[in-house]
């Protein structure tokens, strides 16, 4: 015991910018389409839910995105935030490989999510706005949003899936600690949301749902903008300070990965970790095996379609181009909340066709398994979607071990688990399942596409 390693940095090497790695892609992704015309969506289109500084960042195409010194202020109570070597998770696992974790769970809401929620905040509160609308599915959002709003005087008011609303009573606790309002989606505060309660009052909610909630308020009230905490091009580019302070801790260690892991709900904490080393690959750097780790019962990038389709289920929002499950579809409930969206970020699915990373899906005991494991030897409890990129990277040290070849892994472990000890008693209790979709649920959601003729 003992001789955990730590490395950590001086405030003053908080990265100046974030890396847009739209710069150094081989081609763009493909545009974001207005459903009505079909054709891309303007900035104009955007201006009800979002401020011009982030619709700009959606579209941007420079290399380099100055972070704001405000931002930056806020950043350094907890950033940079410390990557640590797994030495005594690699004895256990008897592997030559060499394991690192980046750990985001030192944010005061416990994840990686106020890296962006609390450059969002900054750009709404300077164009003026004082209310957010948003959704969340188990709370790390919402919680990181009200952390946020709080700081930046602005009014949140968050609409949490109402499974979770029920089954997470502290991250709601968390989210009025904070300043916000927290309301159990669908609700009656929204035409969707009562059309929806009044066909199925006992409706349990979901992410899709939730969002189309938010959509609605931020769209019909001019005081109003709308948030959101993965998915779109700006919240994955906010991440990429993860893995830039990666880069700079492993050179520290005289290190650089060979494999680098995140779990994927929306896709913005692996792009986070992941997009850096990418860029530098792009850029003429060593390659990097990437590894994209989601819940099998929620598999959008190895089991989705990737084609246009809604980000939301009143189908309210633009089209992105993404792997999508259908945006109708019910993922079954998992302990893993953050992780149940239909959709991957355009970014991250572009990324995956252009065959710069590969895709895995995992059933979720053997992420807890795994997750139990590395507390155990490392101490530190994650999240149940963390536990995803955890099991990654173990199956990447065994697979070291098989071959008798030591490598460097690298994972992001987006986030603590300290308000989903129901979970963790479920996994000791025996009770948690290993949850598959309903394959029909899924063929009629990938045949309620939308169909579109892509501009050339
Ligand atoms: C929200 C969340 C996720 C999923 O979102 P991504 O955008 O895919 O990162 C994963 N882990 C934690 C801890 C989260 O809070």
């Amino acid at each position: 015991m003992g001789d955990q390693v730590k490395y950590v940095l001086d405030e003053s090497r908080i990265p100046t910018h974030w890396y847009n790695i739209v710069a150094d892609l081989p081609s763009p992704p493909p545009p974001v389409l207005h459903p009505g015309t079909m054709q891309p969506v303007g900035p104009d289109d955007l201006a009800p839910l979002f401020p011009m500084s982030l619709i700009l960042q959606e579209v941007a195409t420079e290399r380099e995105v100055e972070i704001p010194s405000p931002v930056r202020e806020v950043y350094r109570q907890w950033r940079p935030s410390p990557l640590y070597r797994a030495r005594q998770l690699e004895k256990a696992l008897q592997t030559p490989a060499r394991i690192y974790y980046k750990y985001e769970g030192v944010s005061p809401s416990g994840s990686h999510k106020p890296n962006t929620a609390v450059a969002q905040a900054f750009y709404n509160r300077e164009a003026g706005i004082r209310k957010i609308a948003t959704e969340t599915g188990a709370g790390q959002w919402g919680s990181s949003l009200a952390f946020a709003g709080a700081l930046f005087g602005i009014e949140v008011q968050v609409f949490m899936v109402r499974v979770s609303y029920n089954q997470k009573p502290y991250r709601r606790a968390l989210m009025e600690t904070y300043g916000a309002k927290c309301i159990p989606s669908p609700s009656m505060e929204t035409n969707f949301g009562r059309a929806l309660l009044a066909k199925s009052p006992d409706n349990n909610g979901s992410l899709g749902i939730a969002i189309s909630e938010a959509v609605e308020v931020a769209a019909t009230r001019d005081d109003t903008n709308y948030a959101l905490g993965s998915v779109l091009n700006h919240v994955l580019l906010h991440q990429t300070i993860v893995g830039q302070e990666a880069i700079a801790q492993l050179e520290m260690a005289g290190d650089y990965p060979d494999i680098v892991v995140g779990c994927t709900g929306g896709g913005s904490n692996f792009a986070g970790i992941a997009f850096p080393f990418i860029g530098n690959q792009l850029r003429g750097g060593p390659r990097v095996h990437v590894v994209a780790v989601e819940p099998a019962a929620c598999p959008s990038l190895t089991r989705g379609r990737y084609a246009y389709d809604f980000g939301d289920t009143a189908r309210l929002t633009p089209l992105a181009k993404m792997h999508t499950l259908g945006s109708s579809f019910m993922p079954p409930g998992f302990h893993a909340g953050g992780l149940r969206y239909h959709g991957m970020a355009p970014l991250v699915s572009h990324v995956k066709e252009l065959g710069l990373i590969d895709a895995r899906a995992y059933h979720q005991v053997a992420c807890f398994e795994a997750g139990v494991l590395f507390a155990r030897h490392e101490g530190i409890l994650p999240a149940p979607e963390a536990n995803h990129a955890v099991k990654g990277a173990i199956d990447e040290a065994m697979r070291c071990r098989e071959e008798g070849v030591s490598r460097t892994i690298l994972f992001n472990l987006c986030g603590h688990g300290h308000f989903d000890m129901q979970a963790y008693m479920d996994y000791f209790g025996g009770r948690l399942v290993d949850q598959d979709y309903d394959e029909s649920e899924l063929a009629m959601a990938l045949a309620g596409l939308p169909s579109v003729t892509e501009p050339v």
